[in-house]
Protein backbone atom coordinates (compact mmCIF):
# COMPACT_ATOMS: atom_id res chain seq x y z
CA UNK A 1 0.00 0.00 0.00
CA UNK A 2 1.48 3.55 0.47
CA UNK A 3 4.67 3.65 -1.07
CA UNK A 4 6.12 6.61 1.04
CA UNK A 5 5.74 5.27 4.01
CA UNK A 6 8.02 1.75 2.40
CA UNK A 7 10.03 4.04 0.95
CA UNK A 8 10.95 5.83 4.57
CA UNK A 9 11.49 2.64 5.77
CA UNK A 10 13.82 1.62 3.11
CA UNK A 11 15.50 4.68 3.96
CA UNK A 12 16.12 4.90 7.37
CA UNK A 13 16.96 1.30 7.59
CA UNK A 14 19.65 1.20 4.11
CA UNK A 15 22.40 -1.09 4.90
CA UNK A 16 24.63 -2.69 1.91
CA UNK A 17 25.31 -6.17 1.94
CA UNK A 18 27.13 -7.88 -1.09
CA UNK A 19 24.75 -10.96 -0.39
CA UNK A 20 21.78 -9.08 -1.05
CA UNK A 21 21.25 -9.33 -5.02
CA UNK A 22 17.43 -7.52 -4.42
CA UNK A 23 15.90 -5.84 -1.81
CA UNK A 24 13.26 -3.96 -0.77
CA UNK A 25 10.73 -2.46 -3.76
CA UNK A 26 9.96 -6.09 -5.74
CA UNK A 27 7.90 -8.83 -5.48
CA UNK A 28 10.59 -10.84 -3.89
CA UNK A 29 14.18 -10.50 -2.09
CA UNK A 30 16.78 -12.27 -4.31
CA UNK A 31 19.74 -13.43 -1.57
CA UNK A 32 22.92 -15.18 -1.52
CA UNK A 33 23.54 -17.67 1.36
CA UNK A 34 26.95 -17.49 1.85
CA UNK A 35 28.68 -21.37 0.69
CA UNK A 36 28.96 -23.98 3.40
CA UNK A 37 27.27 -21.84 5.87
CA UNK A 38 23.20 -23.01 7.25
CA UNK A 39 20.61 -20.72 7.23
CA UNK A 40 19.31 -19.88 10.66
CA UNK A 41 15.63 -18.45 10.43
CA UNK A 42 13.06 -17.51 13.40
CA UNK A 43 10.10 -14.77 13.56
CA UNK A 44 8.11 -13.01 16.48
CA UNK A 45 4.73 -11.11 16.34
CA UNK A 46 4.49 -8.33 18.78
CA UNK A 47 0.81 -7.19 19.46
CA UNK A 48 0.40 -3.38 21.20
CA UNK A 49 -0.66 -4.01 24.48
CA UNK A 50 -0.06 -7.32 25.25
CA UNK A 51 3.73 -7.70 24.04
CA UNK A 52 4.40 -3.62 24.39
CA UNK A 53 2.57 -1.51 26.91
CA UNK A 54 0.13 1.34 24.86
CA UNK A 55 2.41 4.08 24.81
CA UNK A 56 5.40 2.75 24.49
CA UNK A 57 7.69 5.12 22.41
CA UNK A 58 7.75 4.32 18.97
CA UNK A 59 11.66 3.81 18.31
CA UNK A 60 11.34 1.32 21.48
CA UNK A 61 8.82 -0.71 19.55
CA UNK A 62 11.25 -0.69 16.80
CA UNK A 63 14.17 -1.77 18.63
CA UNK A 64 12.26 -4.41 20.47
CA UNK A 65 10.84 -5.70 17.43
CA UNK A 66 14.13 -6.57 15.61
CA UNK A 67 15.62 -7.24 19.02
CA UNK A 68 13.52 -10.49 20.24
CA UNK A 69 14.26 -12.11 16.86
CA UNK A 70 18.19 -11.45 17.27
CA UNK A 71 17.56 -13.00 20.92
CA UNK A 72 16.22 -15.88 18.61
CA UNK A 73 19.50 -16.20 16.52
CA UNK A 74 21.53 -15.51 19.32
CA UNK A 75 20.04 -18.63 21.28
CA UNK A 76 20.89 -20.32 18.59
CA UNK A 77 24.61 -19.44 17.99
CA UNK A 78 23.68 -17.88 14.59
CA UNK A 79 25.41 -14.60 12.80
CA UNK A 80 22.42 -12.20 11.83
CA UNK A 81 22.25 -10.87 8.29
CA UNK A 82 18.71 -10.31 7.04
CA UNK A 83 14.87 -8.84 8.01
CA UNK A 84 11.96 -9.13 6.65
CA UNK A 85 8.97 -6.66 8.33
CA UNK A 86 5.36 -6.57 8.29
CA UNK A 87 3.72 -3.96 9.66
CA UNK A 88 0.28 -3.75 10.34
CA UNK A 89 -0.62 -0.19 11.37
CA UNK A 90 -4.27 1.77 12.45
CA UNK A 91 -3.35 4.62 10.25
CA UNK A 92 -0.63 5.51 7.90
CA UNK A 93 1.08 7.87 11.07
CA UNK A 94 4.34 9.27 8.93
CA UNK A 95 5.48 9.83 12.29
CA UNK A 96 5.50 6.38 13.93
CA UNK A 97 6.76 4.73 11.56
CA UNK A 98 9.95 7.23 11.42
CA UNK A 99 10.35 6.86 14.92
CA UNK A 100 9.65 2.92 14.76
CA UNK A 101 12.17 2.80 12.13
CA UNK A 102 14.89 4.80 13.38
CA UNK A 103 14.41 2.42 16.31
CA UNK A 104 14.65 -0.59 14.54
CA UNK A 105 17.98 1.06 11.92
CA UNK A 106 19.85 1.78 15.10
CA UNK A 107 20.55 -1.74 16.40
CA UNK A 108 20.15 -3.58 12.85
CA UNK A 109 23.58 -1.51 12.51
CA UNK A 110 25.55 -2.85 15.49
CA UNK A 111 25.03 -6.16 13.03
CA UNK A 112 25.09 -4.64 9.57
CA UNK A 113 21.98 -6.51 9.58
CA UNK A 114 19.55 -5.68 5.82
CA UNK A 115 16.05 -5.09 6.16
CA UNK A 116 15.15 -7.11 2.90
CA UNK A 117 11.31 -6.51 2.56
CA UNK A 118 8.27 -6.90 4.00
CA UNK A 119 4.62 -6.07 4.26
CA UNK A 120 2.45 -3.27 5.70
CA UNK A 121 -1.26 -3.18 6.16
CA UNK A 122 -4.04 -1.86 8.22
CA UNK A 123 -5.05 -2.53 11.45
CA UNK A 124 -4.65 -3.06 15.15
CA UNK A 125 -0.90 -2.26 15.75
CA UNK A 126 1.23 -5.20 15.54
CA UNK A 127 4.87 -5.61 14.17
CA UNK A 128 6.21 -8.72 12.84
CA UNK A 129 9.94 -9.67 12.09
CA UNK A 130 11.23 -12.62 10.23
CA UNK A 131 15.27 -12.60 10.85
CA UNK A 132 18.07 -15.00 8.71
CA UNK A 133 21.57 -15.51 9.93
CA UNK A 134 23.98 -17.67 9.26
CA UNK A 135 25.67 -20.81 11.48
CA UNK A 136 28.28 -23.16 10.02
CA UNK A 137 26.80 -26.55 9.43
CA UNK A 138 25.94 -28.58 12.51
CA UNK A 139 27.34 -26.08 15.01
CA UNK A 140 23.81 -24.36 15.85
CA UNK A 141 23.22 -24.37 19.77
CA UNK A 142 19.99 -25.95 20.48
CA UNK A 143 18.15 -27.13 23.26
CA UNK A 144 18.83 -30.30 23.27
CA UNK A 145 22.14 -31.82 24.02
CA UNK A 146 22.15 -30.78 28.38
CA UNK A 147 23.69 -33.87 29.94
CA UNK A 148 23.53 -34.65 33.59
CA UNK A 149 26.20 -33.50 35.43
CA UNK A 150 26.24 -29.94 33.35
CA UNK A 151 26.33 -26.36 34.99
CA UNK A 152 23.66 -24.13 34.38
CA UNK A 153 24.27 -20.47 33.23
CA UNK A 154 22.81 -16.87 32.74
CA UNK A 155 23.99 -13.88 31.27
CA UNK A 156 23.69 -10.58 32.39
CA UNK A 157 20.86 -10.07 34.98
CA UNK A 158 16.95 -11.34 35.25
CA UNK A 159 13.41 -9.74 36.28
CA UNK A 160 14.52 -6.66 35.40
CA UNK A 161 11.87 -6.27 31.98
CA UNK A 162 9.28 -7.80 34.59
CA UNK A 163 10.41 -4.49 37.35
CA UNK A 164 10.46 -2.41 34.44
CA UNK A 165 6.99 -3.39 33.71
CA UNK A 166 5.39 -2.88 37.09
CA UNK A 167 7.36 1.06 36.88
CA UNK A 168 5.66 1.63 33.41
CA UNK A 169 2.47 0.10 34.96
CA UNK A 170 2.06 2.72 38.39
CA UNK A 171 0.76 5.71 36.65
CA UNK A 172 3.21 7.99 39.05
CA UNK A 173 6.27 5.73 38.66
CA UNK A 174 9.61 7.47 40.67
CA UNK A 175 11.82 9.03 38.41
CA UNK A 176 15.20 7.94 39.20
CA UNK A 177 18.13 6.05 37.49
CA UNK A 178 16.91 2.69 38.77
CA UNK A 179 13.76 3.15 37.46
CA UNK A 180 15.22 4.45 34.22
CA UNK A 181 17.41 1.52 33.92
CA UNK A 182 14.40 -1.05 34.34
CA UNK A 183 12.37 0.61 32.05
CA UNK A 184 15.21 0.76 29.37
CA UNK A 185 15.89 -3.10 30.13
CA UNK A 186 12.02 -3.74 29.29
CA UNK A 187 11.93 -1.49 25.99
CA UNK A 188 15.45 -1.70 24.43
CA UNK A 189 16.73 -5.58 25.37
CA UNK A 190 20.06 -6.34 24.63
CA UNK A 191 20.22 -9.51 22.54
CA UNK A 192 23.53 -11.57 23.33
CA UNK A 193 24.38 -12.20 19.96
CA UNK A 194 28.07 -12.43 20.47
CA UNK A 195 27.79 -14.38 23.53
CA UNK A 196 25.96 -17.13 21.84
CA UNK A 197 28.60 -16.58 19.01
CA UNK A 198 31.06 -17.44 22.07
CA UNK A 199 29.18 -20.35 23.13
CA UNK A 200 29.18 -22.13 19.60
CA UNK A 201 30.76 -25.61 19.98
CA UNK A 202 30.87 -25.08 24.05
CA UNK A 203 27.22 -24.73 25.13
CA UNK A 204 25.79 -28.38 25.55
CA UNK A 205 21.93 -26.68 25.31
CA UNK A 206 20.95 -23.06 24.53
CA UNK A 207 18.02 -20.75 24.93
CA UNK A 208 17.18 -16.72 25.19
CA UNK A 209 14.93 -16.19 28.07
CA UNK A 210 12.07 -14.59 26.85
CA UNK A 211 9.04 -16.21 28.97
CA UNK A 212 11.10 -16.35 31.84
CA UNK A 213 13.83 -18.27 33.27
CA UNK A 214 11.27 -21.24 35.03
CA UNK A 215 9.51 -21.99 31.41
CA UNK A 216 12.64 -21.30 29.39
CA UNK A 217 14.88 -23.84 31.17
CA UNK A 218 12.11 -25.74 31.44
CA UNK A 219 12.33 -26.09 27.41
CA UNK A 220 16.10 -27.16 27.55
CA UNK A 221 14.49 -29.92 30.41
CA UNK A 222 12.26 -31.25 27.78
CA UNK A 223 14.33 -31.12 24.72
CA UNK A 224 17.36 -32.52 26.69
CA UNK A 225 15.60 -35.10 28.66
CA UNK A 226 16.99 -34.41 31.66
CA UNK A 227 15.85 -32.12 34.94
CA UNK A 228 17.80 -29.31 36.30
CA UNK A 229 18.23 -27.91 39.81
CA UNK A 230 18.59 -24.11 40.56
CA UNK A 231 20.09 -21.94 43.30
CA UNK A 232 17.40 -18.98 43.95
CA UNK A 233 19.90 -17.78 45.71
CA UNK A 234 22.58 -17.61 42.66
CA UNK A 235 19.81 -15.85 40.30
CA UNK A 236 21.71 -12.66 38.92
CA UNK A 237 19.61 -9.73 39.65
CA UNK A 238 20.66 -6.01 39.27
CA UNK A 239 20.87 -3.31 41.60
CA UNK A 240 18.40 -1.25 40.08
CA UNK A 241 16.07 -4.37 40.68
CA UNK A 242 17.10 -5.30 44.23
CA UNK A 243 17.31 -1.38 45.53
CA UNK A 244 13.69 -1.04 44.21
CA UNK A 245 11.56 -4.02 44.60
CA UNK A 246 11.92 -6.64 48.09
CA UNK A 247 13.83 -9.74 47.84
CA UNK A 248 10.58 -12.27 47.43
CA UNK A 249 9.58 -9.83 44.43
CA UNK A 250 12.59 -9.45 42.64
CA UNK A 251 13.47 -13.66 42.96
CA UNK A 252 10.06 -14.08 41.49
CA UNK A 253 10.43 -11.61 38.51
CA UNK A 254 14.25 -13.55 38.15
CA UNK A 255 12.86 -16.64 38.19
CA UNK A 256 9.24 -15.99 36.02
CA UNK A 257 9.11 -12.72 34.37
CA UNK A 258 9.63 -12.57 31.10
CA UNK A 259 11.31 -10.62 28.25
CA UNK A 260 14.80 -10.45 29.51
CA UNK A 261 16.00 -11.83 26.40
CA UNK A 262 19.27 -13.24 28.62
CA UNK A 263 20.79 -16.36 27.56
CA UNK A 264 20.31 -19.49 29.67
CA UNK A 265 22.83 -22.25 28.58
CA UNK A 266 24.49 -25.60 29.68
CA UNK A 267 28.12 -26.62 29.58
CA UNK A 268 30.44 -28.85 30.95
CA UNK A 269 31.81 -27.68 34.32
CA UNK A 270 34.89 -27.79 33.62
CA UNK A 271 34.38 -25.69 30.85
CA UNK A 272 32.61 -22.81 33.27
CA UNK A 273 35.46 -20.93 34.16
CA UNK A 274 36.82 -20.42 30.58
CA UNK A 275 33.08 -19.30 29.14
CA UNK A 276 32.73 -17.11 32.53
CA UNK A 277 36.09 -15.34 31.23
CA UNK A 278 35.25 -15.33 27.85
CA UNK A 279 31.26 -13.78 28.45
CA UNK A 280 32.88 -10.86 31.00
CA UNK A 281 35.41 -9.90 27.77
CA UNK A 282 32.16 -9.75 26.22
CA UNK A 283 30.07 -7.54 29.16
CA UNK A 284 27.36 -8.72 29.88
CA UNK A 285 29.07 -12.10 31.99
CA UNK A 286 27.69 -14.98 32.82
CA UNK A 287 26.53 -16.56 36.23
CA UNK A 288 26.61 -20.50 37.29
CA UNK A 289 22.98 -20.98 38.90
CA UNK A 290 22.41 -24.61 39.33
CA UNK A 291 23.29 -27.76 37.70
CA UNK A 292 21.80 -30.77 35.19
CA UNK A 293 20.26 -34.07 37.03
CA UNK A 294 18.18 -37.03 35.76
CA UNK A 295 14.87 -36.90 35.59
CA UNK A 296 12.94 -34.03 34.78
CA UNK A 297 11.67 -30.29 35.26
CA UNK A 298 13.11 -27.81 36.95
CA UNK A 299 13.52 -27.56 40.83
CA UNK A 300 14.24 -24.22 42.74
CA UNK A 301 15.50 -24.54 46.07
CA UNK A 302 16.68 -21.66 48.71
CA UNK A 303 19.59 -20.90 50.28
CA UNK A 304 18.76 -24.03 53.05
CA UNK A 305 18.25 -25.86 50.64
CA UNK A 306 14.90 -26.48 50.63
CA UNK A 307 12.35 -26.88 47.40
CA UNK A 308 10.22 -23.84 46.15
CA UNK A 309 8.70 -25.75 43.44
CA UNK A 310 8.31 -29.15 42.85
CA UNK A 311 9.34 -30.38 39.06
CA UNK A 312 5.91 -31.10 38.10
CA UNK A 313 5.99 -27.25 37.48
CA UNK A 314 6.05 -23.99 39.18
CA UNK A 315 4.01 -23.03 41.83
CA UNK A 316 3.83 -19.34 42.03
CA UNK A 317 5.26 -17.98 45.64
CA UNK A 318 5.39 -15.20 47.51
CA UNK A 319 8.01 -16.56 50.83
P1 LIG B 1 3.47 -6.66 -3.13
O1 LIG B 1 2.05 -6.33 -3.35
O2 LIG B 1 4.21 -7.16 -4.32
O3 LIG B 1 3.66 -7.52 -1.89
P2 LIG B 1 4.08 -4.35 -1.54
O4 LIG B 1 3.50 -3.03 -1.92
O5 LIG B 1 3.51 -5.08 -0.39
O6 LIG B 1 4.16 -5.25 -2.84
O7 LIG B 1 5.62 -4.13 -1.25
C1 LIG B 1 6.46 -3.48 -2.17
C2 LIG B 1 7.89 -3.70 -1.75
O8 LIG B 1 8.11 -3.09 -0.50
C3 LIG B 1 8.28 -5.16 -1.59
O9 LIG B 1 9.62 -5.32 -2.00
C4 LIG B 1 8.13 -5.40 -0.11
O10 LIG B 1 9.03 -6.41 0.32
C5 LIG B 1 8.51 -4.04 0.45
N1 LIG B 1 7.82 -3.72 1.72
C6 LIG B 1 6.50 -3.56 1.95
N2 LIG B 1 6.25 -3.25 3.23
C7 LIG B 1 7.44 -3.23 3.86
C8 LIG B 1 7.85 -2.99 5.18
N3 LIG B 1 6.98 -2.70 6.17
N4 LIG B 1 9.17 -3.06 5.46
C9 LIG B 1 10.06 -3.36 4.50
N5 LIG B 1 9.75 -3.58 3.23
C10 LIG B 1 8.45 -3.53 2.89
MG1 LIG C 1 2.97 -7.08 0.01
Amino acid sequence: MEFSLIDRIRDLTAQHRDDVRLGIGDDAALLTVPPGQELAVAIDTMVEGVHFPVGTPAADIGWKALAVNLSDLAAMGATPAWALLALTLPNADEAFVDGFAKGFAQLAQTYRLALIGGDTTRGTLTISVAVHGFVPPGKALTRAGAQVGDAVLVTGALGDAAGGLQCVQQKNHRDDTQTHHLIERLNRPTPRVAAGLALRGRASACIDVSDGLLADLGHICTASHVGAEIDAALLPRSSALLDLFDEATSRDFALSGGDDYELCFTVPVQQVAVVQADLAKLGCGATRIGCIVEGEGVTVRDCEGHRLSGRQGWDHFSA
